[in-house]
């Protein structure tokens, strides 16, 4: 059930809609349900339009300058612009009334751990902008600024934002929510040696002055804001696409991610159309905590997935897919991520299917979901839920594996009892439907029974859909691919294991990564340290260059207590920052309170180099394992 909004007028619901693009609910549809993670008054106001005017200090690490909010009044009698801070400091706000800017009044609330600080402007009843001069602290939540050694060159400083999901206000006051959605322009202002990029239209070229211009024409929710700055060189790779990143990572990135155009064209056909001009990737240094992020036109891209051989490339394929959900269909509040992750996963491997065949599409599926039944199993219930509660917890919590993978088998579910054809032209018209708008849980089923289940009769019942949205854990009768590559694997790895056949004729000489991961997952928990030790002489895993490989080897090696690997284990953790890989090792050394010294240098020696988000998930994780 929606909870209960302020009361907003019809005409106002058009205005939104038109302004915004809030969509506008159907006859039968509710109204959005309550952000609860902002402080804005989005309901009485809303920005049309940002102008954002910064200065990149990287002696301060502060982003300095001002940003200006078009403003369009929902309710009339408001006199007050009320926005999302998180430590901020701001100087000035002013407002302009049609001829000249004047100075106003404006308030800074205490600081809430999760929301940050309300911002509250005087708003005169002529003000038609307002702006705001501010800079962000070296703390911000949302910025990442590296020294010159912890980049690839070693040469310049690198900065980059991460947003989403409520970090744009650590480094805009902004209405930060979702539910809203925004154009801007940019002028950002360097040192002459550094080039600033941000998920906008731009000019890919350097120049000699440092000031660069941006625009985003395209309304996108808030999370989607996003800049980095570096020694940041271009390599076209085709019409829509190109690399961005340090020189070092220029040539092999175009190498590795040189089937994008192709992804792109691959989603069109069954999604209609790209709808933001060019699809660029920025690779960052290792230190980023996420694979990716689809910041819109420009995804922000880990390094670690340059594998040599496009064995990773369904991250791509992953962000590319948030072009149509979550970019252009957005989740309305962060209770409602499964909407933006669990059709991003599905339409990924939609993709991966188009591009790289059914094979590795069902060898995907299958990793993910025995991964997510590894994971729920240490969820609290309510959080296996797709429509989580939320309220009062910081987003960044939601983003576990059931959004993600539990929504992708929700979408394989229905695929599965609609068929394709049926479901494919359903999401097709979803997406032409919610276009650059936002939509929320309740209002996605009032769509879904709509257009699927009373459209085709006595094929899932609303039960079911309950079910899976609002029960915690999975259906007894979830999808459950099973892949004969895998099986073959497991076959292998049997006889091995029963001494029937010895290492040395494992056929592994034709498995792709997927398989090695199938292998070392699935291998069993009481495996001896010898045959450990056999598998490594035999395939050199403690060295391997892939890092999800590397990853999976190294995570076994730990629980079973094997020192052998640690110098590589203690490299491995210094020099990649991406949540996924790190953090598990981290929670599987701290269970072992023999390996806690280990773990306590190599975190010493790590934690200067990790993300404010990663420092924070694995301090939560050293506290815990002391107050154990
Ligand atoms: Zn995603």
């Amino acid at each position: 059930m929606a909870q209960q909004t302020k009361f907003i007028s019809i005409i106002s619901l058009i205005f939104i809609s038109l302004y915004l693009s809030i969509s506008l609910p159907s006859v039968a549809a509710a109204k959005l349900d309550t952000d609860w993670h902002t402080y804005s008054n989005y309901q009485d106001i809303i920005t049309t339009n940002l102008h954002l005017d910064l200065r990149v200090d990287f002696d301060k690490k502060q982003l300095v300058g001002s940003v200006q909010h078009q403003i369009k009044r929902i309710n009339p009698k408001v006199d007050q612009l009320i926005l999302d801070t998180r430590d901020l400091d701001v100087h000035k706000t002013e407002v302009y009334d049609g001829t000249q800017w004047s100075t106003t009044q404006f308030t800074l609330s205490e600081r809430d751990p999760v929301r940050g600080s309300k911002l509250t402007i005087t708003l005169p009843s002529s003000a038609k902008s307002v702006k705001i001069f501010y800079n962000s602290r070296p703390e911000a939540s949302g910025l990442q600024w590296l020294k010159p050694i912890q980049t690839a060159g070693k040469k310049h400083p690198f900065m980059f934002s991460q947003s989403q999901a409520i970090h744009a206000r650590s480094w805009i006051p902004i209405q930060d929510t979702p539910a809203m959605r925004v154009t801007y322009t940019a002028t950002v202002k360097t040192d002459p040696s550094i080039r600033p990029i941000m998920a906008a239209k731009n000019d890919p070229k350097w120049n000699d002055e440092g000031v660069y211009s941006f625009e985003m024409p395209q309304a996108i929710p808030t999370y989607l804001i996003a800049i980095a700055a570096g020694n940041i060189h271009y390599k076209k790779m085709s019409k829509q696409t190109a690399i961005y990143s340090e020189p070092e990572y220029l040539e092999s990135a175009a190498y590795e991610f040189s089937d994008t155009q192709a992804m792109i064209e691959a989603t069109e056909k069954l999604y209609g159309p790209y709808r933001w001009t060019d699809y660029d990737l920025l690779i960052l240094p290792p230190s980023f905590p996420f694979g990716g992020m689809e910041n819109p036109r420009l995804s922000f891209i880990t390094p670690t997935v340059i594998a040599g051989d496009k064995s990773l490339v369904n991250l791509i394929a992953h962000e590319l897919a948030h072009s149509w959900s979550g970019n252009l269909v957005t989740n309305a509040t962060w209770r409602d991520l499964w909407i933006n992750e669990g059709f991003t996963s599905y339409v990924e491997n939609r993709i991966m299917e188009e591009v790289f065949g059914k094979k590795r599409a069902i060898m995907e599926q299958a990793l993910a979901i025995q991964d997510l039944k590894k994971e729920v199993v240490d969820l609290p219930e309510g959080d296996t839920i797709l429509h989580v509660s939320i309220e009062g917890r910081d987003p960044d919590d939601a983003f576990s594996g059931v959004p993600y993978t539990k929504g992708q088998m929700f979408l394989m579910f229905l695929e599965e009892k609609f068929g394709r054809q049926n479901f494919d032209k359903f999401l097709r018209g979803y997406f032409d439907k919610y276009a650059f708008k936002s939509i929320d849980t309740d209002n996605f089923l009032i769509y879904l029974d709509q257009h699927l289940l009373s459209k085709y009769p006595n094929k899932v019942s609303k039960e079911e859909v309950n079910n899976w949205i609002k029960q915690p854990m999975l259906p007894a009768n979830a999808p459950n691919p099973t892949s004969d590559a895998f099986n073959q694997v497991q076959k292998n790895m049997d006889a091995w294991l029963a001494n029937d056949l010895s290492v040395d004729r494992i056929p592994s000489k034709s498995w792709t990564v997927h398989e090695w991961l199938y292998f070392l997952n699935n291998l069993p928990k009481d495996i001896s340290l010898d045959r450990l030790k056999e598998l490594d002489q035999q395939f050199m895993l403690t060295q391997s260059t892939n890092n999800e490989i590397a990853h999976a080897w190294l995570l076994i090696n730990i629980k079973k207590n094997n020192s052998a690997v640690d110098a590589r284990l203690e490299d491995y953790m210094v020099s990649i920052g991406r949540r996924k890989l790190i953090v598990p090792l981290y929670r599987a050394l701290l269970d072992d309170s023999s390996r806690h010294n280990f773990v306590k240098k190599v975190y010493a020696k790590a934690r200067p180099g990790y993300h404010p988000l990663a420092q924070g998930t694995i301090d939560g994780l050293f506290k815990k394992a002391k107050s154990k």
